[in-house]
C-alpha cells in the first residue's frame, strides 16, 4: 500500500490562517438573532482526525437555551416571516449563496479538520450548498397550489401550499454543509422558521453559516443553531411541543427514535437513514471501470457515506484476475494528509468510528471472511497518530455475514458471488435497507432490467454515487423513505390547505 503519508499540515494546531479562520476564532450559537455562548457556559472541542489533536471551543446548548430557540423560532414564524412574499425568501436565499462566494477552500480546510474527509470531498460543499440555495429559490418561486373544478354547485375551490411552523435540522458529520444545506434552504423557502443541530463532531461550519445568514438579512430567529451532543440538545429539540417537523439524516437507530417521538404527538419527520447499498459487477461489464466503480463505492470519505457500495456483487464466472487486478489497484492507493490534494483516502471522522470500524473489521475475520487487501489499522509512518483504516475487502462472505447486514461507515467492502441475475436480485434486496444499488454492465437490456428489479432508491449504471440536485435522493426500508432535493424538496416544509368558498348555496341549519 503506497500509504505515504505527507505532512502539508504540520502545525496543524494552528491551521487557522486567513480571515475566515484563525485558531481563536469565536464560534457562538445563534438564538433570536444573538449570537450566544450555552447558558451553563459549557463548551466542546473538535479533534482532528489526522493527528488526534483537540481544538477550537464550541458552545454547548442547555436544555433552557433549546427551549429559547424552539420559542425564537415559533415567535419568528408568527410575528410575519410565514407572511413573507416567496420572491422576498428566494432573494435572501440567492444573497447569502451570493456571500459564501469565495469561502470554498477554507470551508473546505475547516471540515477537514473535524471529519478528515479529503480536500476533493470538502471543497465541494460550499459550491453545493450555493447551488441549493439558488434552486430552492427558484422552487419557491414557481410553486403554486392549484384550483379545481368543484363538483358542488356554486362552489370555488382551491388549495394553497403552506409552511408548517417550526422545522427542526439534525444534520450527521459526513457531510455537515452539504447535508444542512438540503433541509435548511428548502424549508426557509417554504416560509418556515428553522432551529438547526449539527453533530458535535462537525459544528463549526454550522456555527460559522450563521454569521452569514445574519449578514444575508435573515430576521432574527428565523434561523436559530444550537450544538451539543444528540442525547440532550437533540433529544430536547425533538421532544419540544412547538416543533412541527423534524428532518433527520444519520443512523437508522437514531432516526426511529426521533421518528417514533415525533409520532407520538403527531409531529411529523422525514428521514435519510442508513444503507448497505449493493454495487452489482456483471461478466458482461468493462471490467476495468467496473474495478474504479467498486472502489469509488466503497472509499469515497472513506466510506462513511450512506449510500456507501459495500455489498460488492460479483458474478461466478469473472475470473480471479479480476480480485487481483481490485487488490493492485486498492494497494496503490494513497493514505495520508487530508489536505494533500493527492491523497485518496483519508482517517476516518473520530475516534469512536475508528473503534467501530475496527471492531467490524474483527467481526468479519472472526466470522470466517477471507481478506483481500487491507484488514487493519493503518500503520504506516505518519499514518499512527490518525484515524486510519487500511481501505478493506472482504471476500468468500456470504449475504448473510454481520458484514454483510450492518451499515459500517469506513472502506471496508465485502464480496458475495452470485450466479445469474435472478440470484443477483435476489442477493441485492435482501437486506433491510434501500438507498443505492450499482449495475456494471455493457448489456443495455440487462441494465434496464435492474433498474426495475433493484428495490433501491438511487439506481447507477456503470457509476456509483452520482448526484445533483434536480434529482430526488433517498431510499425505502430502514433508509427512511424520505426524499431530499428534486422537484419535491419543498415538499416535507408544507402543508396543503384547502379552500372552499362558498357563492351562496343554501345551509343545512
Ligand atoms: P447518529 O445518527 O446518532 O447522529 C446523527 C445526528 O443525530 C447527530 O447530529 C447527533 O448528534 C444526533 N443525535 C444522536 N442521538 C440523537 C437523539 N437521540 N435525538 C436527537 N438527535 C440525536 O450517528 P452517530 O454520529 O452517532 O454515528 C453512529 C453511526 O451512525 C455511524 O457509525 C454510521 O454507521 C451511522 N451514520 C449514518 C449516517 C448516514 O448518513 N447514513 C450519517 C452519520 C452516521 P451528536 O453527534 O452531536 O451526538
Amino acid at each position: 500500500m503506497a500509504d505515504t503519508a505527507t505532512h502539508g499540515s504540520q502545525g496543524s494546531s494552528n491551521p487557522w490562517q486567513g480571515e475566515i479562520l484563525s485558531s481563536d476564532r469565536p464560534y457562538r450559537m445563534l438564538i433570536d438573532g444573538e449570537f450566544v455562548e450555552g447558558e451553563a457556559g459549557e463548551t466542546l472541542a473538535c479533534e482532528y482526525p489526522f493527528t488526534g489533536e483537540t481544538w477550537g471551543s464550541f458552545p454547548v446548548a442547555t436544555v433552557g437555551d433549546v427551549d429559547r430557540a424552539v420559542r425564537a423560532a415559533r415567535k419568528a414564524f408568527d410575528n410575519g416571516w410565514s407572511r413573507t412574499t416567496a420572491s422576498h425568501r428566494a432573494a435572501l436565499l440567492r444573497r447569502l449563496a451570493d456571500l459564501l462566494e469565495g469561502t470554498a477552500d477554507d470551508i473546505a480546510r475547516l471540515e477537514i479538520h473535524q471529519n478528515g474527509k479529503t480536500l476533493a470531498e470538502t471543497s465541494f460543499e460550499v459550491p453545493y450548498s450555493q447551488m441549493v440555495a439558488h434552486y430552492s429559490a427558484g422552487l419557491i418561486e414557481a410553486d403554486h397550489g392549484h384550483t379545481v373544478n368543484s363538483m358542488l354547485p356554486d362552489v370555488v375551490a382551491y388549495t394553497v401550499r403552506e409552511p408548517l411552523g417550526v422545522v427542526v435540522t439534525i444534520t450527521p458529520w459526513n457531510g455537515p454543509l452539504g447535508s444542512l444545506a438540503q433541509k435548511l434552504f428548502p424549508a426557509l423557502a417554504a416560509g418556515n422558521t428553522v432551529v438547526v443541530k449539527p453533530s458535535e463532531v462537525t459544528p463549526a461550519e454550522t456555527l460559522w453559516l450563521g454569521e452569514k445568514i445574519m449578514e444575508a438579512g435573515f430576521p432574527a430567529g428565523v434561523v436559530n443553531i444550537v450544538n451539543g451532543p444528540g442525547a440532550t440538545v437533540g433529544r430536547a429539540l425533538v421532544a419540544h411541543p412547538l416543533v412541527e417537523h423534524v428532518s433527520f439524516t444519520g443512523s437508522t437507530a437514531t432516526g426511529l427514535e426521533i421518528a417514533q417521538v415525533c409520532a407520538a404527538r403527531a409531529a411529523t419527520s422525514s428521514m435519510e437513514l442508513g444503507g448497505k447499498s449493493p454495487n452489482i459487477v456483471f461478466d458482461s461489464a468493462d471490467l476495468d471501470r467496473a474495478i474504479s466503480g467498486v472502489m469509488t463505492g466503497i472509499f469515497s470519505a472513506s466510506g462513511q457515506s450512506c449510500a456507501a457500495g459495500s455489498r460488492i456483487l460479483v458474478q461466478d464466472s469473472i475470473g480471479d484476475d479480476f480480485f487481483e487486478a481490485l487488490a493492485t489497484r486498492i494497494r496503490a492507493l494513497r493514505l495520508g494528509d487530508p489536505l494533500d490534494p493527492a491523497t485518496q483516502i483519508s482517517p476516518v471522522a473520530s475516534r469512536a468510528q475508528l473503534a467501530k470500524v475496527l471492531g467490524y473489521i474483527e467481526l468479519a475475520q472472526k466470522e470466517g471472511a477471507t481478506t483481500l487487501v487491507g484488514g487493519g489499522r493503518a500503520s504506516a509512518p505518519g499514518l499512527t497518530e490518525g484515524f486510519f483504516v487500511e481501505p478493506t475487502i472482504f471476500t468468500g462472505v456470504t449475504n448473510d455475514a454481520t458484514v454483510s447486514r450492518e451499515e459500517i461507515f469506513g472502506p471496508v467492502g465485502a464480496v458475495i458471488r452470485f450466479k445469474d441475475e435472478d440470484d443477483a436480485v435476489r442477493i441485492a434486496n435482501d437486506t433491510q435497507y434501500g438507498l443505492a444499488a450499482g449495475i456494471w454492465t455493457e448489456n443495455v437490456a440487462l441494465a434496464h432490467r435492474m433498474t426495475k428489479r433493484v428495490h433501491a432508491g438511487l439506481v447507477w449504471v456503470n457509476n456509483y454515487r452520482l448526484g445533483e440536485l434536480v434529482i430526488p435522493w433517498g431510499g425505502y426500508g430502514a433508509t427512511g423513505g424520505s426524499r431530499e432535493m428534486g422537484i419535491e424538496a419543498l415538499r416535507d416544509y408544507q402543508g396543503t390547505k384547502a379552500i372552499y368558498i362558498d357563492l351562496g348555496s343554501p345551509l343545512p341549519f
